[in-house]
């Protein structure tokens, strides 16, 4: 109305979108030295826009905000005063001012207003106005529908929304012209999770497919989700965010799965492929012009082409620039990479629309923003996609799915609604925090407090009960565990105990019973192994194989690898690395006790320092500042598990370090394994201790005493040294707080402090230590025989071993117990 009364030569001044007006709120509340560096200047000042509006929807005066004491409220005053200066010096009209601004004429010759609960006093004031003007205005109230009314209550809200589909599926069934509707509070944020629900009964083939129908038409979510989250407008933000600053591995390795860059589907498999390599060996610097060579040589000749034009449209694109040209070399860039594909759909078209039209909107924002750098013009972007609500146009559906406030004026044959419950409705309070509280109570503005949600709760109730001629509330019994109750405003409404449901089973049981009769075989196996792959094993065999053959033989001889998440930082796998390295470093320097001891503590630490940085030496290497960061606070972590473990040893028994790292072979049964072994010292008694280094928790014996052993290495490690060699064998466990040696020794004189089989607190059923030698290496010719055979059973224990196992969708584990006929039909 307010271009059309520009038009006409009613008004003058200028219009400000929506995005400019958010430029504008965000830099007066960054320039604001006030304002905490702790807050995110984009946040506060969606906020602020939001609470501008509400000013001017509720009519407050300006004077009510100087007259609150509270410091949000003086902030939010003096952001106003220089949001007004400036739009009064260059002439610019926003959306909440353009209302007062209007003239009767652009809404001559009247106006019918459908579909409002409660009008705002400034729309009643618009109103007045106009229709005193001669205008006429008319506020539709469509006619109340007599009917019948129920409550039922359905156990958590999963089962109500399931219900729901049920019951509005009987309806429709063979009835397509009714209009029935599912009501979802805060539809917006269970929209997924609804969808699948209802997708699952009303289009029931997306169980077997695993997605959303793309063409499914049975019903309408009306619930728009932010534009920046329609999947064709994320991988544009992406692609951005991997040219506007150095892209991090994980930015490489989503660009390489972009289906919407040139080449997605030609070299799909190649990228793939291409992916995983970058996740096990690159480096984090890795960058455009490395990836671009990489992709050349890794067959995508498609991509590294793609890749080589969004480079030269990037150097067309100076670092810092207006908006304008900056919306300019964004078009110019995506164009380059192919976005968005060949052959986009229906809704990606309308989101690309969309999309195209958002970048020329931040290409207007020159006049407000300067000159911005690429980061930025991204992260406008970004922030502006955020905000913009997008659905993409679907067939209008018999059956709909809304939320309470959209569907005030709409009218149906059956309506359910969710959620009834005394958590949710009404909903609690949450008044603005910039606008005075005194003010949003005498103006009425919605949840301003608990009273006023409770009468508008009451106010929607009444009018969703009048929108249908069926109409059932329902409620859920717990959510999250935590018991509901019903909301008191369902008193006095009679409880329908079952609703009606469609009464087609469910497409899993329909499959399982007219399954055709078939012989079950359960083929666990592999063909045995080669003489080469015999020679070809380390500790890590015995170990998977005794947690799950499946594992062993599928991650071993199939190469099932989980792909690597690249990501800042040490893990705990490169910190293991470190430690033993360091200690390696060590006592490779130190070579026995008696050196250790006749060190002063300075000395002490002075060496420890050097193997730890001796340690780090590669790591440093090639690590940018971040993780030099990272990696001084890991030298300190280092540094002081070190000289735990130091101070430990000088307690020990004299000792002499005999081997570190060191590589050998141990034959068990067909295999010869290649292990490595942390250290060996030579004890007082002549024989020989096996130390093993463990950061984790789980450097407990009796991982070496179960029939299949959890960490098999160290009975392993004895059989490569000899078991009439060794004395000894211990986990030296370093954890902040807790480290030391956990063991088991021939004799209590030789390493003190580890138990001693046959002696009294020893837990299990081992008299002597030749008994447990001698069950460990049957235990590892067992193991070793299974693997030989090919044996690939799915785990003995899957609570245990399933827990941390990448492999669910190889060996369908799952699907196994589930297809078990008894508790299909339990499910029933
Ligand atoms: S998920 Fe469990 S059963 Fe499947 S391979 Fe992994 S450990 Fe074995």
């Amino acid at each position: 109305m307010f271009a059309l009364d520009r038009q006409a030569g009613r008004l003058d001044g200028r219009w400000l979108p929506a995005s400019a007006a958010q430029l504008l709120w965000e830099r007066i509340v960054r320039d604001d030295p006030e304002v905490s560096p702790l807050l995110s200047p984009a946040g506060v000042a969606r906020a602020a826009a939001q609470s501008w509006r509400r000013l001017h929807d509720f009519q407050m005066p300006f004077a009510a905000l100087d007259d609150d004491l509270s410091s949000e409220t003086a902030a939010f005053a003096r952001w106003c005063r220089e949001y007004r200066r400036l739009l009064e010096e260059r002439d610019w009209t926003d959306g909440a001012l353009a209302q007062l601004r209007v003239h009767a004429l652009a809404a001559a010759p009247g106006l019918e207003m459908v579909g409002f609960d409660r009008l705002t006093p400034l729309q009643e004031t618009l109103l007045q106005k106009w229709a005193a003007a001669g205008l006429e205005v008319r506020l539709a109230r469509p006619p109340a529908v007599a009917g019948s009314c129920w409550r039922t209550q359905c156990l958590d809200p999963a089962a109500e929304i399931d219900a729901a589909a049920r019951w509005a599926a009987e309806r429709l069934d063979g009835e397509r012209a009714r209009r029935v509707a599912i009501v979802v509070p805060e539809l917006a944020r269970r929209r997924d999770e609804v969808r699948r629900i209802i997708e699952r009964v009303v289009v029931p083939e997306t169980g077997l497919s695993g997605g959303p129908a793309p063409e499914a038409q049975a019903f309408e979510l009306a619930a728009a989700r932010p534009l920046a989250q329609q999947p064709v407008v994320a991988a544009a933000l992406d692609l951005l965010d991997a040219f506007v600053r150095p892209p991090d591995l994980p930015a490489l390795s989503r660009l390489l799965r972009n289906p919407f860059v040139a080449g997605a589907d030609e070299e799909g498999a190649a990228r793939a492929r291409l992916d995983a390599r970058l996740r096990r060996y690159e480096s984090p610097g890795l960058g455009l012009m490395a990836f671009e060579q990489l992709a050349l040589e890794r067959g995508c000749p498609l991509l590294a082409g793609t890749l080589a034009a969004a480079r030269a449209a990037m150097s067309a694109w100076l670092e810092k620039d207006i908006p304008s040209h900056c919306s300019t070399s964004i078009s110019i860039l995506l164009a380059a990479l192919g976005w968005p594909g060949s052959s986009p759909d229906s809704k990606e078209h309308q989101a690309e629309q969309r999309w195209r039209s958002l970048v020329v909107e931040l290409g207007a924002c020159d006049e407000f923003a300067g000159l911005i750098s690429r980061a930025e013009a991204a992260g406008l972007l970004r922030e502006m996609a955020g905000r913009v609500l997008f659905e993409p146009q679907e067939l209008r559906a018999p059956l709909l799915v809304i939320d309470p406030e959209t569907c005030a004026g709409m009218r149906f044959d059956a309506l359910w609604v969710c959620s009834l419950d005394a958590a949710h409705w009404p909903p609690l309070a949450a008044p603005d925090p910039f606008l005075p509280r005194l003010a949003q109570l005498s103006q009425r503005v919605p949840r301003a407090s608990a009273e006023i949600a409770a009468q508008d709760a009451k106010a929607t109730l009444e009018r969703l009960l009048a929108s249908a001629g069926q109409v059932v509330l329902s409620v859920a019994e717990i959510e999250d565990d935590a018991p509901l109750l019903p909301s008191p405003l369902l008193d006095g409404i009679a409880v329908l105990a079952a609703p009606p449901r469609w009464p087609e089973p469910r497409l899993a049981a329909v499959s399982y019973t007219g399954r055709p009769e078939l012989e079950a075989l359960a083929d666990g196996g592999l063909p045995p192994i080669t003489a080469d792959e015999a020679q070809r094993g380390g500790a890590r065999l015995l170990e998977l194989q005794a947690a799950c053959p499946f594992r062993a033989q599928a991650e071993l001889r199939l190469g099932a690898r989980a792909l690597e998440e690249p990501g800042v930082g040490v893990d705990a796998a490169e910190r293991g690395d470190l430690i033993h390295q360091a200690l390696a470093v060590l006592w490779q320097e130190l070579g026995d006790q008696q050196t250790l001891k006749a060190l002063d503590p300075s000395n002490v630490v002075v060496a420890v320092r050097r193997a730890v940085a001796t340690a780090l030496t590669g790591a440093r290497r090639s690590a940018d500042d971040l993780m030099r960061r990272l990696l001084d606070l890991e030298a300190d972590w280092l540094e002081a598990r070190v000289l735990e473990m130091v101070e430990v040893d000088r307690a020990r028994t004299p000792f002499v370090v005999e081997e570190v790292e060191a590589p050998r072979k141990a034959r068990i049964g067909a295999l010869t394994l290649d292990l490595r072994l942390d250290r060996v010292d030579r004890l007082a008694d002549g024989s020989l201790a096996v130390i093993d280094y463990k950061t984790g928790a789980n450097a407990e014996i009796k991982a070496w005493l179960d029939e299949r052993p959890k960490l098999p290495q160290m009975p392993a490690y004895v059989q490569a040294l000899g078991p009439g060699q060794v004395g000894a064998v211990a986990f030296a466990r370093m954890r902040s707080g807790d480290t030391g040696y956990v063991g088991v020794a021939r004799a209590a004189e030789a390493f003190p402090g580890l138990k001693v089989p046959g002696t009294r607190g020893w837990p299990r059923d081992y008299d002597s230590w030749q008994q447990l030698l001698a069950a460990w290496q049957r235990r590892l010719e067992a193991l070793a025989a299974e693997f030989a055979a090919g044996d690939a059973r799915l785990a003995p224990d899957p609570p245990r071993a399933c827990e941390y196992c990448h492999l669910g969708a190889l060996c369908r584990i799952a699907e196994t117990s589930a297809a078990k006929p008894g508790e299909e039909a339990a499910d029933e």
